[in-house]
């Protein structure tokens, strides 16, 4: 407990003095500051829009759906974006992918992304275990109305077809290949540990239901309206 004491610094408030109550020298440190700036020829003003900015490389701007080697939406709808998203902006309707797509059981029927609300943070990009959705280097969106800037399915496979071959926003993974989600194996067999004995009144349940306080009898929750 002394230890810990030990370890906390208590700072006492400095007493003002009678010119720092006047606020003299602080004024005369903000003018000379400012003179300082007028005098210097270094320029700190970026000249946007003529001037581009210089981004940095891990910059996250626009999302893009990425394609795969044919041309197909890599996304498999597995939903850790959407799930990881902390602003809750991405939306997919999942749907059984197309009897000649072999590779995957699902494939976004939709896919929107609310830019406006995103707060890029690159959470849905780090999730996506098939790099099928990430964030280009476009920053200057605009839009006249909310709808405008909701990105469609459509609208993200453009952007990835927009960026696809910028320098500045490579595909950061290998084409083609899905990743490890797109190649689960049927899930096996529950063991004994999920097993209910037969005399368990929650064994008497073939679907979900209500048990009555009281009374021990199991109904089927439908059956309350
Ligand atoms: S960047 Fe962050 S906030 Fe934006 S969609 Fe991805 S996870 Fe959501
Ligand atoms: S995490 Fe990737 S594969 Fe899964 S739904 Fe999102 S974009 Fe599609």
């Amino acid at each position: 407990m002394a230890k810990r004491e030990k370890s906390v610094m208590y700072v006492e408030e400095p007493e003002i003095g009678f010119w720092e109550a006047t606020f003299v020298p602080a004024i005369v440190e903000g003018l000379r500051t400012t003179m300082k700036h007028l005098v210097s020829r270094e320029t700190v003003t970026e000249q946007y829009p003529e001037q581009k900015p210089d981004l940095p490389l891990h910059y996250r701007g626009v999302h893009r759906l990425n394609r795969d080697e044919k041309d197909r939406v890599k996304c498999v709808a597995c939903m850790l974006c959407a799930t990881a998203c902390p602003a809750h902006c991405i939306t997919i309707e999942a749907a059984p992918a197309p009897k000649d797509w072999p590779d995957r059981d699902k494939f976004p029927q939709t896919f929107e992304l609310d830019e406006l609300r995103c707060i890029y943070c690159g959470m849905c990009e780090e999730a996506c275990p098939v790099d099928a959705i990430e964030l280009t280097h476009i920053y200057d969106l605009t839009g006249q109305t909310r709808d405008e800037l909701l990105y469609t399915k459509d609208k993200l496979l453009n952007v990835f077809d927009k960026t696809r071959d910028n320098p500045r926003d490579p595909v950061r993974t290998g084409r083609g290949v899905l990743g490890p989600a797109s190649e689960f194996q049927a899930l096996p067999t529950l063991g004994p540990a999920t097993q209910v004995a037969t005399s368990d009144r929650s064994a008497k349940i073939g679907t979900a239901g209500v048990i009555e306080s009281g009374t021990g009898n199991v109904t089927d929750g439908g059956a309350r309206s």
